[in-house]
């Protein structure tokens, strides 16, 4: 298996520097239980003291004069409009001050002044914010720092935040120590500044597309309520679960409208919300004041995330981020367990993952509830996904437990109580947690703006992960029938039909392997690495050619209804002038003519088709909207 992990070597080098690495591998496997991989893999670290005893980093420096003399250089500085010195001064200033002290409010609002000379609105921005989240910015200065923000914001194309901005920026001036006519005169100002954002979030909304709101074709599931009722379960013999159509379901339906389990940021992007109920892409979000290494829009996010976990996330935050593996999926999989264990408490998730065994669950009711439902919010639900633990190999498997050991250890340093007897159980769910998310985590997208005028050729980059249970359902082919729809940014996933799928037929996703693009061999090699299963799609099977060498003519050979042969034929000649006349951006336009093309070719015409596949791309195309232009690049290291 190729390995893919971040410092996969990193607990077994030092095992075999201490000459203890010997043959951990064949008494790992000698072990019966998952718990007692854990106990066993826990030992071992224990014994070889690897790991952390304390959660201190460095040695904090706090240091009030020489903060306050410091930032007054920065000050010095910023009037000689130095303002890169200045801010390199402030953030000095702020290395030497106590969150919570008044200097470092002011540090980090004289940042934010320096940043916005400088033309860096997002910088300026968060600075801004964090110095009003702190509450202890002097309250007759307030009123400046809330003007700033929204000239930041307004720069930032962020008008409706602006607005917002200069509103309590106005009900602050009472508080300043201005004489009544400068403080008219600045009223005004302002006041015109609001208007002006007024006007330009008008053009904004004018030029916007909007996602509309979509349904289920044939409304709830009566069982899984994120999918269509149009679809059923059904086991088959070479894929296994898979979801069936019960009726006709046509290009453009509907089929699956789903919410994550679990969700976060992914690697360090600083734009994105970490709280697990919105993950809203924005730039300039406020920092948590304490670990400094999560994002929230609000303090309304922020505060539901620390209820559901990050008060005691939040200490460790910088440990978890430095565990090997894929950081992101162990912060993925602490997240996930401090939801659960704070919604259950520590007795009753014991007891479920104590009861929880894979060899009991019948593989067509795997994942649904008491009451006969599957559905994505559900822990077990989420739990009891494929997680191919038994198709690991040894050494993964060993690096999992030891990244599971790591983690609960960290937890138990921040505070969390867990009785010894517990330890084991609740140390093997973290493993199977990790292997969970290995396996079905998605990354969440956005495009990258430099080449959004080409909707055709757009590329994206991955700002978030997640964790769809119901999606989770759909099994894949190198030639899907279902794809992601709307938003590509939301968090919120719906799943349309992009080709007929008649009743009685498997509903296909891709998991990112696509028969135009890939060949036969690289698809199989990718499925079998990276997946653990052989694919048995239509492609696969027949070994259709990817797009270049593909069928561009029609003729006896491809038709499969002769008395269709002069129908179809023109409607070809006419699909080409329409590709040709209308562009990329306009297709959304054309979606039912597209819809009825792909259907007369499903028909009549055997693919792989050039044009069949032309039009699959359009209408996919088509079915993804783009609204978020911006995107910042920048990484805090
Ligand atoms: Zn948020
Ligand atoms: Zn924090
Ligand atoms: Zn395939």
């Amino acid at each position: 298996m190729e390995i893919q992990y971040d410092n996969f070597l990193h607990y077994s080098t030092r095992l075999l520097m201490s000459d203890a690495l010997g043959d951990i591998y064949v008494e790992l496997s000698k072990q019966k239980s998952a718990n007692s991989r854990f106990m066993f893999t826990r030992a071992l670290l224990r014994k070889h003291k690897m790991l952390v005893t304390t959660l201190d980093v460095d040695i904090e420096y706090n240091h009030p004069i020489l903060s306050t003399s410091l930032r007054q250089n920065g000050n010095a500085f910023f009037k000689a409009k130095l303002y890169a010195v200045a801010a390199d001064m402030y953030t000095k200033s702020l290395t030497g001050s106590d969150p919570s002290a008044e200097c470092y409010a002011l540090a980090m609002a004289n940042r934010s002044a320096a940043h916005f000379h400088m033309g860096q609105y997002e910088h300026c921005l968060e600075d801004a914010r964090c110095a009003l989240v702190s509450d202890n910015y002097p309250s007759k200065l307030t009123y400046k720092l809330y003007e700033r923000a929204g000239h930041a914001e307004r720069m930032l194309g962020l008008f409706e935040r602006a607005k917002e901005s200069y509103a309590v920026c106005l009900t602050r001036l009472d508080e300043s120590d201005m004489s009544a006519e400068t403080k008219r005169k600045f009223k005004v100002a302002i006041e015109m500044v609001a208007a002006e954002c007024e006007e330009l979030m008008a053009v904004q909304k004018r030029t916007m597309k909007t996602s509309a709101v979509e349904h289920l074709v044939g409304g709830k599931n009566k069982n899984i309520p994120a999918l269509s009722a149009f679809v059923e379960l059904k086991m088959s013999k070479n894929m296994g679960r898979g979801v069936f159509a019960t009726r006709d379901i046509n290009p453009g339906d509907v089929v699956a409208i789903d919410e994550p389990y679990i969700c976060g940021p992914f690697s360090n992007t600083t734009s994105v919300c970490h709280y697990n109920g919105c993950l809203k892409f924005e730039i300039a979000l406020l920092r948590c004041p304490k670990c400094f290494l999560v994002y929230y829009c609000n303090k309304d996010c922020m505060n539901k995330d620390y209820k559901d976990g990050h008060h005691l996330e939040c200490p460790i935050m910088h440990l978890i981020k430095s565990t090997p593996g894929i950081t992101k999926i162990n912060q993925l999989a602490m997240k996930w367990f401090l939801k659960a264990y704070i919604k259950m408490g520590l007795k009753k998730y014991y007891s479920i993952v104590d009861n929880f065994s894979e060899s009991k669950i019948d593989p067509i009711t795997r994942g649904f509830d008491e009451i006969g439902q599957y559905k994505s919010d559900n822990f077990l639900t989420a739990y009891s996904l494929d997680c191919n633990e038994n198709k690991i190999s040894m050494d993964v498997l060993f690096f999992f437990n030891c990244i599971a050991v790591d983690m609960l250890h960290y937890l138990t340093l921040s505070g969390l109580i867990i009785p010894e007897c517990y330890i084991g159980t609740v140390g093997a769910s973290l493993v199977r947690i990790l292997t969970v998310l290995d396996l079905n985590s998605r990354k969440l997208n956005v495009n990258a703006p430099s080449v959004s005028y080409r909707i055709d050729r757009q590329l994206s980059t991955p700002f978030a992960l997640t964790l769809y249970p119901t999606i989770s359902l759909f099994n894949h082919s190198c030639d899907a029938n279902i794809k992601r729809s709307g938003e590509i940014s939301d968090r919120i996933r719906v799943m349309k039909a992009v080709q007929p799928i008649p009743k009685g037929t498997q509903l296909y996703c891709t998991y990112g392997i696509m028969f135009h693009i890939h060949d036969k061999e690289s698809r199989q090699r990718v499925c079998n690495d990276r997946f653990n299963f052989k694919c048995y799609c239509e492609p696969c099977i027949k070994n259709w050619p990817t797009f270049l060498c593909m069928e561009i003519k029609l003729s006896t050979l491809n038709i499969l209804n002769s008395s269709m042969e002069d129908t179809v034929a023109s409607e070809c000649i006419k699909f080409v002038e329409f590709s040709e006349l209308v562009e990329p951006k306009d297709h959304v336009q054309h979606l039912n003519y597209l819809y009825s093309f792909i259907k007369l070719l499903y028909a009549n015409v055997r693919r792989p088709f050039r044009l069949y596949e032309d039009c699959l791309k359009m209408i996919s195309n088509a079915h993804s909207i783009s609204t978020k232009n911006t995107i910042s690049l920048y990484e805090h290291p």
